[in-house]
């Protein structure tokens, strides 16, 4: 069997879909994603697509190998997010091939089901704000009867902030408590706008709601502050969407730095880097929550790890990872988990009528401009 084909589209905003085909006519798909970076994982793709044409597509480790090392510059987001696409695809026609789920080919399911959470929370206290809330909470518990929710402080934060801008937040947070009872797991996402101290203050006000855990309080690049944060907080702190590959993540393990790893399978070098992450935790005892805030064949790879894997926690489920239009039949989830995926391959099949095409579009992939602080500077978002 051999890769005589390798098409890119882009059927959404915030979509890029790598397809790649062989000589016995089977399809795989992976997901290029990257949040901010439209272009560049499209050139990368094309760029190895050069190597891949012609080779057998069920060698994935060695094309891992040969795509992250021969290069001569390893890593970096662009590259990770176009092999992990890569890699999604050739273990979807793996799976096809063999005609099972790819977990299969990994070590068969390590559980019976996949408990997901679904991103709501209340970020604005006004009536109308709280309405929005609450309809959107009722709609989440008929519609999957979800049990987990992920929610974040909004806007801008500066090094320090006033009392009352944190106690907005944290009135939120423990009316989110109030609102949903004891049974159900909260999550924030600090989106690494805070600094340890704030963070650590943030958090401290937080540990009567009993939260989950935090995820990213602080930047990623610092494995040690972000010990410091974790080591001064009484609940697991979370990070990971932005950290790349085994080596990266290796820094994170050894210094105790968090009790939950969320790598991104479109980020952090497919299934394949991903699964292997997932093993490296289990050594200390941290658990895996993958990251997915994008499309269904991102969500669907995650899913495919998330069933052969031990230290599994939950997997984040946005509205668009469903299905979002390119999927032939949706996803469905019931008290708050998803069936283990039964088709081959990746467990999905594509509506190549709505993938197989590229929109036409200059809406920023990001949150446009708005994220300057009062003063004009650059603020995270
Ligand atoms: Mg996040």
């Amino acid at each position: 069997m051999k890769i005589v084909k390798i098409d890119q589209f882009r059927p959404k905003h915030r979509t890029r879909l790598v397809r790649i085909t062989t000589d016995n006519g089977l399809v795989g798909w992976g997901e290029t994603t990257l949040e901010g970076k439209p272009k560049s994982t499209w050139a990368a793709v094309e760029e190895l697509s050069d190597y891949l044409l012609g080779n057998d597509p069920l060698r994935i480790e060695h094309h891992w190998q040969h795509i992250y090392r021969s290069a001569f510059f390893r890593g970096g987001s662009v590259l990770m997010s176009a092999l992990a696409g890569i890699d999604q695809a050739l273990w979807d026609i793996a799976g096809k091939f063999y005609e099972v789920p790819a977990y299969k080919l990994m070590g068969g399911s390590t559980r019976d089901k996949i408990r997901v959470y679904a991103h709501w929370g209340i970020r604005d206290l006004s009536a109308e704000g709280l309405e929005k809330s609450r309809e959107r909470l009722e709609w989440l518990q008929k519609r999957g009867g979800y049990t987990a929710f992920k929610a974040g402080p909004a806007g801008k934060w500066r090094a320090h902030e006033s009392p009352s801008r944190i106690d907005e937040f944290i009135k939120a947070a423990y009316m989110m408590r109030d609102w949903v009872g004891d049974d159900v797991e909260l999550f924030f996402d600090f989106h690494a706008k805070m600094t340890p101290a704030l963070a650590i203050e943030v958090c401290t006000e937080l540990k009567g709601m009993r939260p989950g855990f935090v995820e990213e309080p602080i930047p990623q690049e610092n494995k040690d502050a972000l010990a410091v944060v974790s080591r001064a907080v009484p609940f697991p702190i979370a990070t990971g969407e932005r950290l790349l590959s085994r080596w990266e993540f290796r820094e994170i393990f050894e210094s105790h730095a968090v009790a939950i790893i969320q790598p991104d399978v479109s980020h952090c070098g497919g299934i394949t880097e991903l699964k292997k992450i997932a093993n490296m935790a289990e050594v200390y005892y941290v658990h895996t929550a993958p990251h997915c805030a994008i499309g269904p064949v991102a969500f669907s790879s995650c899913m495919q790890v998330d069933a052969c894997i031990p230290n599994f926690f939950m997997q984040e489920q946005v509205d668009a990872g469903l299905g979002n239009g390119l999927l032939q039949e949706d996803w469905t989830v019931n008290d708050g988990y998803i069936d283990l995926p039964s088709k081959p391959g990746l467990g999905i099949e594509i509506d190549e009528d709505a993938a197989c095409r590229t929109i036409d579009s200059n809406e920023p992939e990001l949150g446009g401009d708005e994220w300057f602080h009062e003063d004009g500077s650059v603020a995270d978002w």
